[in-house]
């Protein structure tokens, strides 16, 4: 039998926090646990945002949290063209379209279907879902507007992938940390109308890249926060359209702030390169986290 493995994909767009100290933690716990091996991946897609000196930051926070990972670590930036060809596959299939509209194009949209009195629809982050006019437009003109420079991502046309399947689409989900027992929780990837698979300028999106490289790495155990659990819908969706196996899913409680809210990787003081230079060690870390 095949070791389980197990990832943890922090972004290098910020410092890490305490919420990313738990979610390292408990992939390394659960991983040992059963005799798994865990991984670590740079997702740094986004390149505008994304730096070296918090990569190296990531090395260093994890380094001094006692974390082991495999070598060698997976940057998502030198892999473009690995979801350049599963873009590729959703394009043939007819599973993804340009989408065209601006955000203001979208207010705008909005805004008159609001007038009416109704309510136009929103994923669970609260964002308003894509107006799906743009599903209609021909192969010709899409060319035409490409063609003459106009901005676009592709979007997932949901209801089509959905319509493909000829089963439920579910996931596997953990109930607690000792992996005892599993639910089957039905996926619902219409609540986030047609997400953004890839941008023109970065032929990628976070939900593309994970479920590639997770197939790619192997991944039969994604341990991560609960921000990510209704992610798990478009990603299961995804997996089948391309194919891909299913891993299982544990998505862990967040660390909050004092006010209640998610941390956020702006607030200094839970950051572990600040918790570290105020003389915290990785025990009182662990400490804090078990609270
Ligand atoms: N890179 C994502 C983040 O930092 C996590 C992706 C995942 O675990 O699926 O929030």
């Amino acid at each position: 039998m095949t070791a389980p493995v197990f990832r943890f994909a922090p972004s290098p767009n910020g410092e890490l926090h305490l919420g990313h100290a738990l979610s390292a933690l408990t992939n390394q716990r659960m991983a040992k646990a059963v005799g798994g091996r865990l991984l670590l991946r740079i997702e740094d897609i986004d390149v505008t945002r994304c730096t070296p000196e918090f990569e190296a930051g990531i090395f260093r926070d994890l380094s001094w949290l006692e974390l082991t990972w495999e070598e060698p670590v997976r940057r998502q930036s030198e892999h473009f063209g690995a979801y350049e060809a599963a873009l590729e596959r959703l394009k043939r299939e007819g599973l993804v379209y340009p989408a065209f509209m601006s955000r203001g194009d979208i207010r705008a949209a909005i805004m008159t279907f609001e007038a009416t009195g109704k309510t136009w629809p929103r994923d669970p982050d609260g964002a308003p879902h894509y107006p799906g006019t743009d599903r209609t437009i021909s192969t010709r003109e899409r060319k035409r507007r490409i063609d003459a420079g106009a901005p676009f991502a592709w979007r997932l046309d949901t209801a089509e992938a959905l319509a493909r399947l000829d089963g439920r689409l579910n996931w596997l989900e953990w109930t607690d940390e000792t992996m005892g027992t599993t639910t089957d929780v039905a996926a619902d990837p219409l609540q986030w109308g047609d997400v953004v698979i890839a941008r023109r300028e970065i032929p990628t999106s976070y939900h593309l890249s994970v479920v590639v490289d997770d197939a790619l790495q192997g991944v039969s155990h994604v341990v991560r926060g609960r921000d990510l659990y209704f992610a798990t819908s478009v990603q299961r969706l995804l997996q089948e359209m391309l194919r891909l196996p299913q891993p299982t899913y544990f998505h862990h409680r967040l660390v909050l702030g004092p006010d209640g809210r998610k941390l956020s990787k702006s607030q200094r003081d839970t950051g572990l390169a600040a918790l570290r230079e105020a003389g915290e060690s990785p025990q009182s870390v662990m400490r804090m986290l078990q609270t």
